[in-house]
């Protein structure tokens, strides 16, 4: 333990964001860094609590309580106190592969399971993760590490997001040749072309991650879809096993009058396409949807709206609003989601922030749903009708939802962008390649398991588990390998 009274003594500093009004004129990270001696500070705050919850990694009523990967946040927090970063960096790098990325866009749920946040602000778990690591690659700790030894076994990994790249990682460990393929042109599935660059550099932090693996001996294949520029036949002949980590990528779609007009688009397509656009051009090839003097309205009020409201401001949108169906969260902790649940609180993220630096007021509007889309003779999208709803709970405790009369509102828009979640990965290659599903179209194999319908093929990450957390998809990217590599180690094949 760090210092035993140091959770009485200080506070919890987490370092400030660039400011909004600055940050938003360039897409370079927003995240600023606390002074070393600061940072050590705040690992003093962990109290090293008799039973730590912070690293459990369960799951209570449906949400995450503590860290999926089980990182051991009270010993490196106790090591950053003591000024001991390369030690905290051995013991970070045990559980989790890429802490460069879940320090920076991670919810943290092991901060809403720390024992400290029972009565005080909790400990700061993630800017601590954070600082390890940045300090590990600036202090040039962070070096290509191939194995020893290779074995004579070849591995398929389908999918570079964070799932495919933390297995690809524990596989080639071992002495595998892994060899991971990817339909984008770039490597990061959503960490490259789905979470924007101002949350996560693509250059500095996610290619520079693909450069070390990629120096420690991992085969990067790009722009190559398995299922169609590379046969299944060819996959199943070419490797020993392989390991599915293909994404939950088909949008969740709104069948309502207007769905079809110009400007209505999904949230994904979106943050996709203006990604590429700045690392191919700096935004200068034009290969985007510009929000520039546009009416933006955003449908779905999670993370990916968020992402959509800060690439429309920083477009230089005329408004942007973000539709949001749940009613607006309490400011602290309801009776019914105690510690250490995932608390389920109102949060101000950084696209709303800078929405509220702009224009004085936070964009999303609650208990909000869309009754039709609007156009003009030329097929372009005009104008969004709501109508706010309210939840009542029927005899059954069920909640519904029942229109308010009166409430009907005609918003006007020129970019409409549906961002509701993902219903599953794509078909293609899961049909071809055979494999059940579960009831909700993911491929089945269970969590620890991994193992799919078919000999020698594995799943791990949102293909399995469904639209889910970047810590999550490490956590089964690990996971898969072990069951991949035991696979081949059982069998012998
Ligand atoms: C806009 C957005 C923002 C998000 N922000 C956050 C966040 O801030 N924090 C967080 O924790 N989570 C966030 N998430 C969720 C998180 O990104 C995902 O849960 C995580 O990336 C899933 O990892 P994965 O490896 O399973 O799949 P993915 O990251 O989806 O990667 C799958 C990859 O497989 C590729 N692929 C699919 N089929 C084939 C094929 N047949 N052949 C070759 N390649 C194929 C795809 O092109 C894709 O690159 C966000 C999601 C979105 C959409
Ligand atoms: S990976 Fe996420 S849950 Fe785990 S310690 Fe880091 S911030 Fe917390």
């Amino acid at each position: 333990m760090g210092k035993s009274t140091g959770f009485l003594e200080y506070t919890r500093e987490v370092p400030k964001d660039r400011e909004p009004l600055e940050r938003i004129k360039d897409w370079k990270e927003f995240h600023l860094e606390l002074p070393e001696e600061v940072q050590q500070i705040q690992g003093a705050r962990c109290m090293d609590c008799g039973v730590p919850y912070c690293h459990s990694g369960m799951m209570i009523a449906g949400g995450a309580s503590g860290c999926p990967i089980h990182n051991l946040i009270p010993e490196w927090n106790d090591m950053i106190y003591k000024g001991l970063w390369k030690e905290a960096l051995v013991r970070l790098l045990k559980t989790n592969n890429f802490p460069e990325f879940t320090g920076r866009v991670c919810p943290a749920p092991c901060e809403g399971a720390c024992t400290v946040g029972l009565n005080e602000p909790q400990v700061t778990i993630k800017t601590n993760e954070c600082a390890i690591i940045d300090r590990a690659f600036k202090e040039g700790w962070i070096t290509p590490n191939p194995p020893k030894n290779r074995t004579d076994k070849k591995i398929a990994v389908v999918g570079s997001g964070p799932a495919g790249l933390a297995c690809a990682a524990e596989l080639n460990k071992a002495g595998h040749h892994v060899t991971v393929y990817e339909r984008a042109d770039r490597i990061g599935g959503l960490l490259m072309y789905g979470i924007p660059n101002m949350k996560l550099d693509k250059i500095d932090v996610v290619q520079r991650r693909v450069d070390l693996m990629s120096a420690e001996g991992i085969n990067f294949v790009t722009s190559t879809e398995v299922g169609k520029d590379y046969a299944v036949a060819d996959l199943k002949a070419d490797y020993d096993a392989v390991v599915l980590c293909c994404g939950a990528t088909k949008p969740r779609d709104l069948p309502v009058e207007g769905r079809a007009l110009k400007g209505v688009d999904f949230a994904i397509d979106f943050l996709s396409a203006n990604t590429k656009s700045l690392l191919d051009s700096n935004l200068a090839d034009g290969n985007y949807t510009s929000a520039k003097d546009k009416h933006v309205v955003i449908i779905g009020g999670g993370d990916t709206g968020t992402d959509c409201v800060a690439t429309s401001i920083r477009h230089g949108c005329k408004s942007v609003l973000q539709l949001e169906i749940m009613p607006k969260p309490p400011a602290t902790r309801a009776e019914g989601n105690p510690w250490p649940e995932w608390p389920k609180t109102y949060k101000l993220d950084y696209g709303q922030e800078e929405a509220v630096a702009i224009y004085g007021n936070d964009p999303r509007q609650y208990c909000t749903t869309t009754k039709k889309i609007v156009g003009d003779a030329d097929g372009n999208v005009t104008e969004v009708h709501t109508v706010e709803i309210e939840w009542i709970a029927d005899e059954t405790g069920r909640m519904t939802m029942t229109e308010i009369a009166g409430t009907e509102k005609i918003l006007p828009a020129d970019i409409v962008l549906l961002a509701m979640g993902f219903l599953g990965p794509d078909d293609l290659l899961v049909d071809q390649l055979g494999l059940d599903r579960d009831p909700r179209s993911n491929v089945q194999a269970d969590y620890g398991v991994y193992q799919t319908s078919a000999d020698s093929i594995f799943a791990a990450g949102d293909v399995r588990r469904g639209q889910s957390l970047v810590v999550w998809a490490i956590n089964e990217g690990r996971e898969a390998a072990r069951a991949c590599h035991a696979y081949l180690e059982k069998n012998n094949v």
